[in-house]
């Protein structure tokens, strides 16, 4: 991973052998660099006064430094299904949110963790307890999954997506996408366990691809939460380049979810503009390559839009399209958002076209709308009330 240099990294997106540099550069034993990994991401502490195996003049100096990022939860909104979004202000004026999902144990919205137990694999992983799947009582914890931003707006444009109408503010950075997984944490109940990790918020995560897959290397350290690579998805809307490099970056190891939304590339590229500079041949072509295992699949992503890609022609183009990829569908009603009057289609329609893929032999589910009621379902991931274009500076997607 090219990149800043360890100084000019902020010390919640230190990796542990830039800890140890930093360590090594004020004289202090290496090993000391991996307690301050493992405080701050195992044990999800940025306090150094708490850093009780450190000696008190390096707490003192870590005081001074500051660990924490300015992060801070807003405001949470909680739904009557149980998920919560929280408002996470990043102390420059900028806001972005992020939402838990808890999942009870095989209900119909599992899909929506996507890096879900195709493996059967049942426990947590990583030395720290509140991941883990099980609770002080000894019962199955509530599995959570955790959706994250990466991208204060988003430059791409979509047209159903209130982020894509807001345009782009500015990127995150590593230790901001980091920080907003410490505050779910910190947000957990005691029956709740740190499951999944979905980069579904506000952003394209391949648009922001450095802080991405810095932040992802962070949260999958064993020495820190220690999340296995395949419980993170990580959802575009077609990058290509970019794709095949995230493959190559963790070896296919990591989810993939790619927003299609339609099967036609002429009104593909109505919905998102980016289909302009990579067709629908080349994005699957690039999902192709993708080095997953083979016993996973790629997400395909279909936002339902009443009158736009809702048609049983739009269905049969689909299944032809994914004929023989190794892939499952996710179908979104669309969540209606400001400042659009596109929407869902009935929910008839949505039967029929989930049904029609289904006996073409694709495996297809209905994503539940979650958290509608506070504005948590994706693509709402945008402060209510922010005029488009208004205080977001638009910028075209880069090539
Ligand atoms: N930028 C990335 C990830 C964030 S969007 C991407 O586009 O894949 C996460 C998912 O929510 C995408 O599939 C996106 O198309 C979908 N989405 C956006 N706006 C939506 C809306 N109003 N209703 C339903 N899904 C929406
Ligand atoms: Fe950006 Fe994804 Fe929204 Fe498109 S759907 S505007 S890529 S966040």
């Amino acid at each position: 991973m090219s990149g800043p240099q360890p100084t000019d990294l902020h010390p919640l997106e230190r990796l542990p052998e830039e800890w140890r540099a930093w360590m090594q550069a004020r004289r202090q034993p290496t090993y000391r660099g991996d307690q301050v990994f493992e405080w701050l991401h195992g044990r999800n502490l940025a306090d150094p006064a708490a850093m009780t195996n450190l000696p008190a003049e390096l707490r003192d100096e870590l005081t001074t430094v500051g660990l924490a990022v300015p992060a801070t939860v807003a405001h949470v909104h909680r739904s009557t299904d149980g998920s919560r979004k929280l408002l996470v202000d990043l102390g420059d004026d900028c806001r972005i949110e992020t939402v838990l999902l808890p999942m009870t144990r095989g209900s119909d919205d599992a899909d929506l963790a996507d890096s879900e137990d195709e493996d059967g694999e049942d426990g947590g992983e990583g030395e720290h307890g509140e991941h883990r799947a099980g609770n002080a009582s000894g019962g199955p914890a509530t599995r959570v999954s955790q959706c994250l931003s990466t991208q204060v707006g988003c430059a791409m444009g979509c047209v159903f997506c209130a982020s894509g109408i807001a345009g782009l503010k500015r990127n995150m950075t590593a230790a901001e996408i980091v920080a907003q997984v410490s505050l779910g944490r910190k947000s957990l109940g005691p029956d709740e366990a740190l499951r999944n990790l979905v980069f579904m918020g506000m952003g394209e995560p391949l648009h922001n691809y450095d802080a991405t897959v810095r932040a992802i290397r962070i949260l999958t350290h064993p020495k820190g939460l220690g999340l296995a690579p395949r419980r993170i998805t990580v959802s575009t809307s077609g990058l290509v380049p970019e794709i095949g490099k995230f493959g190559a970056e963790f070896g296919g190891k990591v989810g993939l979810a790619i927003s299609l939304h339609q099967a036609d590339d002429a009104k593909r590229s109505a919905l998102m503009p980016l289909n302009k500079r990579y067709p629908i041949r080349e994005l699957l072509d690039a999902v192709r390559k993708y080095p997953l295992d083979r016993r996973r699949r790629v997400t395909i992503e279909y936002t339902l839009v009443a009158g736009q890609n809702d048609a049983p022609e739009d269905a049969r183009r689909l299944a032809r399209l994914l004929a023989n990829l190794q892939v499952k569908v996710n179908l979104i009603p669309m969540n209606p958002i400001e400042h659009s009057t596109l929407g869902p289609p009935p929910a008839p329609r949505v039967a029929e076209f989930q049904a029609y893929l289904q006996s073409t032999g694709l495996l297809c589910f209905v994503r539940r709308r979650r958290g509608d009621d506070v504005a948590a379902a994706c693509g709402q991931l945008v402060l209510e009330g922010e005029r488009p274009n208004a205080r977001f500076v638009s910028r075209q997607p880069r090539g």
